[in-house]
């Protein structure tokens, strides 16, 4: 049998990670709602759902079933097209944010390299199925949910995209997976710089914005029963109201998984290095915790008026998550989190250093650099003295120089070695033409535990007076 291309392994590998994916989701979310009917009824000194299955287990399976036997109804004056859509146009985004979530190290459907650029906008794409949710039902009540939705999620969507940037400001990428690696010494939400606890503040706003944008108590104003019954969805029935709530519990999971990876450290915990098992496990107990946070704070507040929500976006969160990322910032660039990972053959500024204990200079003028290197842009004068020789004239020609790293390598005494700092861009090429003593001012110029070289850390101490016999000038 002839062997599949690339592209199509690659399109059959995606595609079954997807399904598996997929119906792992639809088993979560339908277990979620089990999961916060049973921890609201413990909040409330009730049992919850107890009846159907040993401690009411498949209540979420008879639910369901229940949903999938009801009538469906469509009123008579709706836009039956937008009507019927909605759902679908609803639950597609919020399926697809988890397409990016990398749930361990190398598990996952598709890890983009600006994953958190695609989660965002993904999940800001069902506000679309929910407005027209509410427009095509042609009642006056789904309408002004969808138009209160539109109004609040646009609102929270600001501060929840400037705090979603902090971690990636921290960690200098948009690949969940990197931000996720990041963490493994410690999670986000305890970043504390020179005792300013911003990362615990991140996350408090974080949690406040995805209570708004899940539309969840106390910003549920969507759906506030006393109003406007049952909001956008009031006129749908049977699987089309199901496929609502399975996309509104998806949307749910996705931004507490979220929460877990940008905040908590995502799969980061005991024996994760060694298994994707472990590492899973972690997150989805991290992702659980988050949606308990945001459930614990649904079943213990009341719902507040729709100017006061707009009010602690406005004039509240979008000005402190703002803040928070410029802080982040600010720290950041003073005291970068992330070392630079560099090329193998590319480095910096070559330099001479000096013996730390004479103070002589290191370079006893061999030529073996000069020799190796491939540009032929050392040249070497050697002086002969009495106890050793010297390097009389070393010159460098920096803008030929091909930073191969050759005549670090080669030199017998460490006396040329390579810096970490490309402090000396210039675009003058008089200015790259370095003598000796330019090139001992670089080496003691720079921090010497960046260099390259086998003992630099013992060379690089500010020179003392040559002894006698050293180099005539
Ligand atoms: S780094 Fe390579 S090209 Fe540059 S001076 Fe050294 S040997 Fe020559
Ligand atoms: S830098 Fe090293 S290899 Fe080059 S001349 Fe001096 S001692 Fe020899």
């Amino acid at each position: 049998m002839p062997a599949l291309p690339p592209l199509a392994t690659e399109a059959i590998h995606a595609f079954i990670v997807g399904f598996i994916v997929l119906n792992v989701i639809i088993g979560m979310v339908t277990y979620v709602t089990l999961l916060e009917r049973k921890f609201a009824a413990r909040m409330q000194s009730r049992i919850g759902p107890y009846r159907v299955g040993p401690h009411g287990l498949l209540q979420p399976i008879a639910d369901a079933l229940k949903l999938m036997m009801k009538e469906d109804v469509v009123p008579r004056q709706a836009d039956r097209r937008v009507y019927n859509l909605a759902p679908i146009v609803f639950l597609v985004p919020c399926m697809l944010i988890f397409a990016t979530l990398p749930f361990a190290p190398g598990l996952g459907v598709a890890d983009l390299n600006i994953g958190i650029l695609f989660f965002l906008a993904v999940s800001a794409m069902e506000i679309v199925g929910l407005f027209m949710g509410g427009w095509g039902s042609n009642n006056k009540y789904a309408l002004i949910s969808a138009m209160r939705a539109v109004n609040q999620i646009i609102s929270y969507d600001l501060p929840f995209i400037f705090v979603a940037l902090i971690p990636v400001v921290l960690t200098g990428s948009l690949r969940l997976s990197d931000i996720a690696a990041a963490q493994a010494g410690m999670p986000f939400v305890l970043w504390a710089p020179y005792w300013l606890p911003l990362g615990p503040l991140a996350f408090l706003a974080y949690i406040v914005t995805t209570l708004a944008a899940e539309n969840r108590v106390p910003f549920d104003i969507l759906e506030a029963e006393s109003e406007l019954i049952a909001g956008f969805r009031v006129e749908y029935s049977g699987m089309k109201f199901a496929l609502i709530q399975l996309g509104e519990y998806a949307h749910v999971i996705g931004t507490s998984f979220l929460g877990a990876l940008l905040f908590l450290g995502a799969w980061s915990g005991p024996w994760s290095d060694t298994s994707a098992g472990w590492g899973a496990t972690w997150f989805l107990l991290k992702a659980m915790f988050v949606f308990l946070l945001v459930t614990w704070i649904r079943w213990s507040f009341v719902r507040i008026r729709v100017d006061q929500i707009l009010a602690i976006s406005w004039k509240l969160l979008l000005p402190a998550s703002l803040v928070l990322l410029m802080a982040t910032g600010l720290v950041v660039a003073h005291y970068p989190t992330k070392t630079r990972v560099y090329p193998d053959r590319y480095r910096g500024l070559l330099a001479l250093t000096y013996d730390k204990e004479t103070g002589e200079e290191n370079c006893i003028g061999c030529r073996l650099c000069e020799y190796i290197c491939p540009p032929q842009v050392i040249k070497v004068e050697m002086l002969k003295a009495e106890k050793r020789n010297f390097a009389k004239t070393f010159t460098l020609e920096l803008y030929a120089c091909e930073f191969c790293e050759l005549c670090v390598q080669v030199c017998p005494t460490d006396a040329i070695i390579m810096m970490k700092s490309f402090d000396m861009s210039t675009a003058d090429r008089r200015e790259m033409l370095l003598d000796k003593d330019r090139l001992h001012d670089i080496g003691l110029k720079f921090e010497p535990s960046w260099a390259t070289g086998n003992l630099l850390r013992d060379m690089q101490t500010p020179p003392k007076a040559p002894k006698a016999g050293g180099p005539a000038e």
